[in-house]
């Protein structure tokens, strides 16, 4: 059988739009053999996800994508095959789901200034257990007709710089790559061009990442384009990093990220799943 992985992807833990029963499914009707759950800052999905997987047949990687802050860069560091129930790892992930519910009522706060009211109490209904994100901002400002797409809600209100972003000091990178490989996981940077980071502070970051001990990079990623997936080949090289392969899907209707859909690692790259 050909294998397929997928090891990056949200459910209603955070701000994807199915529960993670939902996603799993999804994904084996996709072709997906090897999953992990990541959702942002919690590992609330992953018992739920294993029980499907296991259900369909798949192989399950428990994961998390850890909001991070380098340099005064967001950075997110994927965790995958981490032990949720190990203690500093815990400790860490409630620290930042502190620092996000905070950020949420900041948020709505800067909204209501723009008589924009209730957000807080829409995002928190949304949300149910889950993390709040700015994802669920921008479906609220949606529904409440203020902006016509997601994307616009970014650009006008909830992107850097934007009239209702916040600044948010994250988890130090070097923190966030302790908690998940002290719970025995791998530290992966997810999505590496997302950051916009010039030569130069990529090179930084590689080797500063790298120190901490953090073992990959995503190589492949929802929308990769084979000029993309070479740029980040050869950074992997450079510093001898594992490769990931990881969709980062959210919500079926967006089309363009789908679970499994991903191109090949590239024959050279050493694949992330030869540490689990
Ligand atoms: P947060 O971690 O709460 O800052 O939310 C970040 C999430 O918002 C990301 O994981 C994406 O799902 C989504 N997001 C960020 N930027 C954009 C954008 N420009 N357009 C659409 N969604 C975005
Ligand atoms: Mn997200
Ligand atoms: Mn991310
Ligand atoms: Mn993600």
């Amino acid at each position: 059988m050909n294998e397929q992985y997928d090891l990056h992807c949200h459910s209603t833990a955070s701000d994807g739009a199915l529960s993670p029963t939902e996603l799993i499914e999804r994904a084996h009707l996709q072709g997906v053999t090897t999953i992990s759950l990541t959702d942002h800052d919690t590992t609330q999905g992953l018992d739920e996800a294993l029980q499907a997987a296991l259900r369909l047949n798949m192989r399950f990687i428990n994961g998390i994508e850890l909001s991070t802050t380098w340099e005064n860069h967001c950075l997110h560091i994927v965790g995958l095959n981490i032990n949720p129930d190990y203690a500093l790892l815990k400790t860490g992930i409630r620290h930042l789901q502190t620092i996000r519910s905070e950020r949420a009522q900041k948020i709505a706060d800067k909204l209501a200034r723009k008589r924009i009211p209730d957000a807080y109490a829409a995002v928190t209904a949304a949300a149910g257990r889950g993390m709040i994100t700015r994802s669920h901002f921008a479906d609220f400002l949606l529904k409440q007709h203020h902006v016509s797409t997601q994307q616009e809600a970014f650009d006008r209100y909830l992107g850097q710089g934007k009239s209702a972003f916040v600044s948010t000091t994250w988890a130090s990178l070097t923190d966030a790559v302790d908690w998940i490989t002290q719970a025995g996981g791998v530290a992966v940077l997810a999505h590496p061009l997302r950051y916009k980071l010039t030569a130069n502070w990529m090179n930084r970051l590689l080797t500063a990442f790298k120190d901490m001990g953090g073992q990959g990079i995503e190589v492949i990623t929802g929308r990769s384009s084979p000029e993309e997936i070479i740029l980040t080949s050869k950074y992997l090289a450079r510093y001898d990093f594992y490769g990931s392969v990881g969709s980062d899907f959210h919500n079926p209707s967006n089309q363009w990220v789908e679970l499994g859909r991903l191109k090949a690692l590239p024959e050279t790259i050493k694949p992330v799943w030869e540490l689990f």
